[in-house]
């Protein structure tokens, strides 16, 4: 299975991609996730995207086409995998759909999730991650059972400097800019699969399962 997840930040994509990965047992890949891990390991990629990701803006296609590439190119992709946070923009999907027919394989679907801005800001002001584990939590929806602690790992919880108010407002207005013509790009070549995701956290899976299902 090869998906592609796409929504604004805060949408829900990181715990939606969590349980599809698991559904199918192919591998996550999160665009944003391998930039973080670069950037605390202080690699030269890692020192390059981190000016870009403080200011809320997308890292150079360059850098990031030749990232995903690399990424797919690893065997545990073979048979399939998920794309989180990739593409974001047309100019990406058009690398993709090249890295894609040079394996002569092709997207099963793109899963987009839709939820409304007041709802993403709601969420990503709440948002905490685990420095060790990057797993994700809420302070409202999904608390740690120890403030500031992961319940997975012991790990100490911070908020992604990206997730202050301005940095997501200006996240938001480059989504809505940049990656929004995705949608219908995918839309016309019958992959997109919409999906509501404003309930309770993991509610949606079920939907997006059947959607799916009812693809192939
Ligand atoms: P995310 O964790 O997906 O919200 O990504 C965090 C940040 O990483 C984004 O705000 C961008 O600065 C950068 N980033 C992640 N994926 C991409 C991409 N496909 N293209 C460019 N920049 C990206």
């Amino acid at each position: 299975m090869r998906l592609i997840l796409l929504g604004a930040p805060g949408s829900g994509k990181g715990t939606m991609a969590a349980d599809l990965v698991k559904e199918y047992q192919i591998p996550h890949i999160s665009t944003g996730d391998i930039f973080r891990l670069n950037i605390k390991n202080k690699t030269p990629l890692g020192l390059e995207a981190d000016t870009y990701i403080q200011q809320g803006a997308l890292v150079p296609d360059s850098v990031t086409i030749a990232m995903v590439a690399d990424r797919l190119a690893q065997p545990d992709c073979k048979t399939g995998f998920l794309l989180d946070g990739f593409p974001r923009t047309v100019e990406q999907a058009e690398a993709l759909k090249v890295m894609l027919s040079a394996c002569k394989c092709k997207m099963d679907a793109v899963v987009e999730l839709e939820l409304s801005d007041e709802e993403i800001i709601g969420r990503l002001t709440t948002r905490r991650v685990c420095s060790s584990c990057g797993k994700t939590y809420n302070l409202d929806s999904n608390r740690p059972l120890q403030d500031g602690i992961c319940d997975a790992c012991g790990g100490a919880l911070y908020q992604r400097d990206d997730d202050k108010p301005d940095t997501i407002r200006q996240r938001l207005a480059n989504y809505n800019r940049q990656t929004m013509p995705l949608s219908d790009y995918y839309k016309n070549q019958n992959l997109l699969v919409r999906i509501n995701n404003e309930g309770e956290v993991g509610s949606s899976l079920p939907a997006v399962l059947a959607a799916l299902r009812s693809r192939a």
